[in-house]
């Protein structure tokens, strides 16, 4: 994946979670790890199965990107 920023190649990793699925809350909704389980959002990791999140990581801004297409089922 190309750096939307400076169109440099990015590097694949990922983000392991812990016991907690990963999951985006939006600020004005968040009230923490514990009740997110509850709370609307985009999941983007299952600590059921893989719990672990695809991230690109651009060495020269400093930035990461999280594609979520396949997480808004
Ligand atoms: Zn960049």
């Amino acid at each position: 994946m190309k750096c939307p920023y400076c169109n440099q190649n990015m590097e694949k990793g990922f983000i392991n979670g812990d016991r907690y699925s990963l999951k985006w809350i939006e600020e004005s909704r968040n009230k923490g790890t514990i009740v997110s389980v509850f709370q609307k959002g985009i999941k983007l990791t299952d600590a059921w199965s893989s719990n672990q999140l695809e991230t690109y990581y651009c060495k020269g801004c400093k930035k990461m990107i999280i594609d979520v297409s396949d997480k808004l089922k």
